[in-house]
Protein backbone atom coordinates (compact mmCIF):
# COMPACT_ATOMS: atom_id res chain seq x y z
CA UNK A 1 0.00 0.00 0.00
CA UNK A 2 2.84 2.50 -0.89
CA UNK A 3 1.55 3.55 -4.41
CA UNK A 4 1.52 7.46 -3.26
CA UNK A 5 3.83 7.08 -0.46
CA UNK A 6 4.60 10.38 1.00
CA UNK A 7 2.49 12.22 -1.90
CA UNK A 8 0.72 15.62 -1.31
CA UNK A 9 -2.84 15.73 -2.87
CA UNK A 10 -6.15 17.53 -3.09
CA UNK A 11 -8.88 15.63 -4.29
CA UNK A 12 -12.24 18.15 -4.72
CA UNK A 13 -15.41 16.55 -4.57
CA UNK A 14 -14.19 14.55 -1.61
CA UNK A 15 -17.53 14.45 0.19
CA UNK A 16 -18.92 12.27 -1.52
CA UNK A 17 -19.12 9.21 -4.12
CA UNK A 18 -15.88 9.09 -6.66
CA UNK A 19 -14.22 11.78 -4.58
CA UNK A 20 -14.70 10.15 -1.41
CA UNK A 21 -13.63 6.46 -2.58
CA UNK A 22 -10.33 8.37 -4.24
CA UNK A 23 -9.60 10.29 -0.88
CA UNK A 24 -9.47 6.82 1.42
CA UNK A 25 -7.72 4.94 -1.09
CA UNK A 26 -5.15 7.38 -2.04
CA UNK A 27 -4.94 8.33 2.03
CA UNK A 28 -4.55 4.13 2.36
CA UNK A 29 -1.47 4.12 -0.26
CA UNK A 30 0.23 6.49 1.69
CA UNK A 31 -0.55 10.19 0.38
CA UNK A 32 -1.39 13.14 2.56
CA UNK A 33 -4.90 14.48 1.44
CA UNK A 34 -6.47 17.87 1.26
CA UNK A 35 -9.86 16.94 1.21
CA UNK A 36 -12.24 19.56 -0.36
CA UNK A 37 -16.20 20.00 -1.06
CA UNK A 38 -18.73 22.93 0.43
CA UNK A 39 -19.95 20.59 3.10
CA UNK A 40 -17.45 21.20 6.25
CA UNK A 41 -19.45 18.36 8.34
CA UNK A 42 -18.80 15.52 5.43
CA UNK A 43 -15.16 16.19 4.87
CA UNK A 44 -14.68 16.24 9.17
CA UNK A 45 -16.22 12.51 8.63
CA UNK A 46 -13.95 11.48 6.08
CA UNK A 47 -10.92 13.22 7.65
CA UNK A 48 -11.53 11.29 10.83
CA UNK A 49 -11.97 7.70 8.86
CA UNK A 50 -8.27 8.20 7.33
CA UNK A 51 -7.19 9.10 10.75
CA UNK A 52 -8.59 6.65 12.42
CA UNK A 53 -7.38 4.08 9.82
CA UNK A 54 -4.05 5.77 10.34
CA UNK A 55 -3.51 7.94 7.35
CA UNK A 56 -2.83 12.11 6.98
CA UNK A 57 -5.80 14.34 5.71
CA UNK A 58 -6.92 17.60 6.21
CA UNK A 59 -10.68 19.07 5.40
CA UNK A 60 -11.06 22.70 3.77
CA UNK A 61 -14.18 23.40 2.91
CA UNK A 62 -15.23 25.51 -0.08
CA UNK A 63 -16.46 25.99 -3.61
CA UNK A 64 -14.40 25.35 -6.22
CA UNK A 65 -15.81 28.00 -8.49
CA UNK A 66 -14.11 30.82 -6.18
CA UNK A 67 -10.85 31.31 -7.19
CA UNK A 68 -9.72 32.57 -3.59
CA UNK A 69 -10.80 28.74 -2.87
CA UNK A 70 -8.76 26.97 -5.54
CA UNK A 71 -5.74 28.95 -3.90
CA UNK A 72 -6.15 28.36 -0.84
CA UNK A 73 -6.66 24.74 -1.38
CA UNK A 74 -2.97 25.13 -2.70
CA UNK A 75 -1.78 26.89 -0.23
CA UNK A 76 -2.78 24.18 3.12
CA UNK A 77 -1.29 21.56 0.70
CA UNK A 78 1.78 23.45 0.69
CA UNK A 79 1.29 24.56 4.34
CA UNK A 80 1.06 21.41 5.70
CA UNK A 81 2.90 18.93 3.42
CA UNK A 82 5.61 20.88 1.71
CA UNK A 83 4.75 20.96 -1.86
CA UNK A 84 2.07 19.41 -3.95
CA UNK A 85 2.16 16.18 -6.29
CA UNK A 86 -1.20 14.83 -7.27
CA UNK A 87 -4.70 16.98 -7.81
CA UNK A 88 -8.06 14.89 -8.97
CA UNK A 89 -10.27 17.71 -9.51
CA UNK A 90 -13.42 15.79 -9.45
CA UNK A 91 -16.36 18.27 -8.14
CA UNK A 92 -19.59 17.98 -9.37
CA UNK A 93 -23.09 19.24 -10.19
CA UNK A 94 -25.47 17.95 -12.69
CA UNK A 95 -28.16 20.72 -12.36
CA UNK A 96 -31.58 20.90 -14.15
CA UNK A 97 -32.59 17.97 -16.21
CA UNK A 98 -34.37 19.80 -18.97
CA UNK A 99 -33.61 20.09 -23.36
CA UNK A 100 -31.48 23.04 -24.29
CA UNK A 101 -34.84 25.56 -25.02
CA UNK A 102 -35.93 25.16 -21.25
CA UNK A 103 -32.13 25.25 -19.60
CA UNK A 104 -31.95 28.33 -17.89
CA UNK A 105 -29.44 30.59 -18.50
CA UNK A 106 -28.60 30.49 -14.40
CA UNK A 107 -28.28 26.84 -14.93
CA UNK A 108 -25.89 26.64 -17.94
CA UNK A 109 -23.64 29.53 -15.78
CA UNK A 110 -23.83 27.59 -12.93
CA UNK A 111 -23.30 24.31 -14.30
CA UNK A 112 -19.83 25.42 -16.26
CA UNK A 113 -18.96 27.43 -13.27
CA UNK A 114 -18.40 24.23 -10.78
CA UNK A 115 -17.40 21.77 -13.61
CA UNK A 116 -15.25 23.38 -15.48
CA UNK A 117 -14.33 26.75 -14.39
CA UNK A 118 -13.61 25.14 -10.82
CA UNK A 119 -11.33 22.50 -12.27
CA UNK A 120 -9.56 25.34 -14.42
CA UNK A 121 -8.82 27.44 -11.40
CA UNK A 122 -7.61 24.32 -9.56
CA UNK A 123 -5.33 23.61 -12.13
CA UNK A 124 -4.04 26.87 -12.94
CA UNK A 125 -2.74 27.29 -8.64
CA UNK A 126 -1.62 23.55 -8.81
CA UNK A 127 0.57 23.80 -12.08
CA UNK A 128 2.81 26.28 -10.19
CA UNK A 129 2.96 24.43 -7.10
CA UNK A 130 3.73 20.94 -9.09
CA UNK A 131 6.30 22.58 -11.00
CA UNK A 132 8.03 24.04 -7.74
CA UNK A 133 8.32 20.19 -6.72
CA UNK A 134 9.63 18.74 -10.16
CA UNK A 135 6.47 17.76 -11.62
CA UNK A 136 2.94 16.18 -10.81
CA UNK A 137 -0.45 14.52 -11.93
CA UNK A 138 -3.07 16.37 -12.32
CA UNK A 139 -6.33 14.72 -13.40
CA UNK A 140 -9.91 15.89 -14.50
CA UNK A 141 -13.03 13.66 -14.09
CA UNK A 142 -15.12 13.81 -17.33
CA UNK A 143 -17.75 11.51 -18.68
CA UNK A 144 -19.10 9.64 -21.42
CA UNK A 145 -21.56 12.05 -22.00
CA UNK A 146 -20.60 14.23 -24.57
CA UNK A 147 -17.60 12.50 -25.59
CA UNK A 148 -18.95 9.49 -27.12
CA UNK A 149 -22.41 9.68 -26.40
CA UNK A 150 -25.32 12.34 -26.55
CA UNK A 151 -27.53 12.26 -23.61
CA UNK A 152 -31.42 14.31 -23.61
CA UNK A 153 -31.28 16.82 -21.19
CA UNK A 154 -27.80 17.23 -20.61
CA UNK A 155 -26.33 20.13 -22.66
CA UNK A 156 -24.85 22.44 -19.63
CA UNK A 157 -23.34 19.16 -18.28
CA UNK A 158 -21.90 17.68 -21.38
CA UNK A 159 -20.59 20.96 -22.30
CA UNK A 160 -18.76 21.20 -19.22
CA UNK A 161 -17.32 17.76 -19.52
CA UNK A 162 -16.20 18.10 -23.04
CA UNK A 163 -14.81 21.32 -22.28
CA UNK A 164 -12.08 19.16 -19.66
CA UNK A 165 -11.11 17.38 -22.40
CA UNK A 166 -9.75 20.37 -24.14
CA UNK A 167 -8.35 21.87 -21.08
CA UNK A 168 -6.47 18.88 -20.32
CA UNK A 169 -4.80 18.66 -23.66
CA UNK A 170 -3.66 21.86 -23.31
CA UNK A 171 -2.41 21.47 -20.26
CA UNK A 172 -0.67 18.52 -20.94
CA UNK A 173 1.12 19.73 -23.70
CA UNK A 174 1.75 23.10 -22.05
CA UNK A 175 3.21 21.79 -18.37
CA UNK A 176 5.16 17.95 -20.60
CA UNK A 177 8.57 19.29 -20.49
CA UNK A 178 8.30 20.17 -16.28
CA UNK A 179 7.13 16.51 -15.69
CA UNK A 180 3.77 17.44 -15.07
CA UNK A 181 1.16 14.83 -16.37
CA UNK A 182 -2.38 15.81 -17.51
CA UNK A 183 -5.20 12.99 -17.65
CA UNK A 184 -8.71 12.43 -17.83
CA UNK A 185 -11.03 10.07 -16.11
CA UNK A 186 -14.32 9.08 -17.66
CA UNK A 187 -16.64 7.23 -15.70
CA UNK A 188 -19.77 5.40 -17.00
CA UNK A 189 -22.27 5.16 -13.93
CA UNK A 190 -21.27 4.91 -10.67
CA UNK A 191 -23.26 4.32 -7.71
CA UNK A 192 -23.28 7.87 -5.84
CA UNK A 193 -25.31 10.18 -5.41
CA UNK A 194 -25.41 12.04 -8.90
CA UNK A 195 -26.09 9.07 -10.25
CA UNK A 196 -29.00 8.78 -7.89
CA UNK A 197 -30.36 12.51 -9.29
CA UNK A 198 -29.91 11.07 -12.69
CA UNK A 199 -32.01 8.41 -11.95
CA UNK A 200 -34.41 8.38 -9.48
CA UNK A 201 -36.90 5.65 -9.76
CA UNK A 202 -36.25 1.78 -10.15
CA UNK A 203 -36.90 1.61 -13.98
CA UNK A 204 -34.93 4.70 -14.71
CA UNK A 205 -31.76 2.78 -12.97
CA UNK A 206 -32.50 -0.62 -14.87
CA UNK A 207 -32.47 1.53 -18.04
CA UNK A 208 -29.19 3.11 -17.09
CA UNK A 209 -27.70 -0.57 -16.36
CA UNK A 210 -28.72 -1.90 -19.70
CA UNK A 211 -26.75 0.89 -21.05
CA UNK A 212 -23.50 -0.77 -20.11
CA UNK A 213 -21.85 -3.68 -22.02
CA UNK A 214 -21.47 -5.45 -18.77
CA UNK A 215 -25.43 -4.29 -17.80
CA UNK A 216 -24.41 -2.77 -14.16
CA UNK A 217 -22.85 0.33 -13.48
CA UNK A 218 -19.85 0.78 -11.60
CA UNK A 219 -18.69 1.03 -7.82
CA UNK A 220 -16.93 4.89 -6.75
CA UNK A 221 -14.10 2.32 -5.41
CA UNK A 222 -13.66 0.91 -9.11
CA UNK A 223 -13.15 4.54 -10.11
CA UNK A 224 -11.07 5.34 -7.44
CA UNK A 225 -9.05 2.38 -8.52
CA UNK A 226 -8.60 4.02 -11.98
CA UNK A 227 -7.97 7.48 -10.05
CA UNK A 228 -4.61 5.59 -8.37
CA UNK A 229 -3.39 4.38 -11.88
CA UNK A 230 -3.59 8.38 -13.03
CA UNK A 231 -2.34 9.53 -9.76
CA UNK A 232 0.62 7.03 -9.52
CA UNK A 233 3.54 6.40 -10.88
CA UNK A 234 1.96 3.39 -12.47
CA UNK A 235 0.96 5.82 -15.65
CA UNK A 236 4.45 7.88 -15.76
CA UNK A 237 4.30 7.63 -19.66
CA UNK A 238 0.17 8.71 -19.93
CA UNK A 239 -0.21 12.14 -20.33
CA UNK A 240 -3.30 14.18 -22.71
CA UNK A 241 -5.31 11.02 -22.35
CA UNK A 242 -8.99 9.76 -21.73
CA UNK A 243 -9.02 6.72 -19.51
CA UNK A 244 -11.93 5.22 -20.58
CA UNK A 245 -14.09 3.24 -17.57
CA UNK A 246 -17.14 3.23 -18.76
CA UNK A 247 -18.40 -0.78 -18.10
CA UNK A 248 -18.79 -0.50 -22.17
CA UNK A 249 -21.54 2.49 -22.15
CA UNK A 250 -19.40 4.02 -25.11
CA UNK A 251 -19.44 0.78 -27.19
CA UNK A 252 -22.43 -1.18 -26.04
CA UNK A 253 -25.64 -1.72 -28.88
CA UNK A 254 -27.12 -4.30 -26.96
P1 LIG B 1 -21.31 13.12 -6.12
O1 LIG B 1 -21.35 11.89 -5.26
O2 LIG B 1 -22.57 13.88 -6.31
O3 LIG B 1 -20.19 14.07 -5.58
C1 LIG B 1 -20.02 15.35 -6.08
C2 LIG B 1 -18.99 16.05 -5.22
O4 LIG B 1 -18.75 17.36 -5.72
C3 LIG B 1 -19.46 16.18 -3.78
O5 LIG B 1 -18.38 15.90 -2.92
C4 LIG B 1 -19.84 17.66 -3.68
O6 LIG B 1 -19.67 18.06 -2.36
C5 LIG B 1 -18.81 18.27 -4.63
N1 LIG B 1 -19.18 19.60 -5.11
C6 LIG B 1 -20.28 19.94 -5.83
N2 LIG B 1 -20.28 21.26 -6.09
C7 LIG B 1 -19.16 21.77 -5.51
C8 LIG B 1 -18.62 23.07 -5.42
N3 LIG B 1 -19.21 24.12 -6.01
N4 LIG B 1 -17.46 23.24 -4.72
C9 LIG B 1 -16.85 22.19 -4.13
N5 LIG B 1 -17.32 20.92 -4.20
C10 LIG B 1 -18.47 20.72 -4.88
O7 LIG B 1 -20.80 12.80 -7.59
P2 LIG B 1 -19.93 11.60 -8.22
O8 LIG B 1 -20.86 10.73 -8.97
O9 LIG B 1 -19.00 11.02 -7.23
O10 LIG B 1 -19.13 12.42 -9.31
C11 LIG B 1 -17.72 12.57 -9.28
C12 LIG B 1 -17.26 12.83 -10.68
O11 LIG B 1 -17.54 11.70 -11.51
C13 LIG B 1 -17.95 14.01 -11.33
O12 LIG B 1 -17.01 14.84 -11.98
C14 LIG B 1 -18.92 13.39 -12.31
O13 LIG B 1 -19.19 14.21 -13.42
C15 LIG B 1 -18.15 12.14 -12.70
N6 LIG B 1 -19.01 11.08 -13.24
C16 LIG B 1 -19.93 10.48 -12.45
C17 LIG B 1 -20.75 9.49 -12.99
C18 LIG B 1 -21.80 8.79 -12.17
O14 LIG B 1 -22.59 8.02 -12.75
N7 LIG B 1 -21.83 8.97 -10.86
C19 LIG B 1 -20.61 9.13 -14.34
C20 LIG B 1 -19.64 9.76 -15.11
C21 LIG B 1 -18.83 10.75 -14.55
P3 LIG B 1 -20.48 19.21 -1.59
O15 LIG B 1 -21.93 19.01 -1.94
O16 LIG B 1 -20.13 18.94 -0.17
O17 LIG B 1 -19.92 20.48 -2.12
Amino acid sequence: MTQLLGKSIIVTGASSGIGRAAALLFAREGGRLVAAARRQAELDDLVGEIAEAGGTAAALAGDVADEAYAKALVAEAVGRFGGLDVAFNNAVIIGEMSPAPDMTLDNWSKVIATNLTGAFLGAKHQIPAMAARGGGSVIFTSTFVGHTAGMPGMAAYAASKAGLIGLMQVLAVENGARGIRVNALLPGGTDTAAAAEFASSEDARAFVRGLHALKRISTPEEQARSALYLASDASSFTTGTTLIVDGGVSINRT
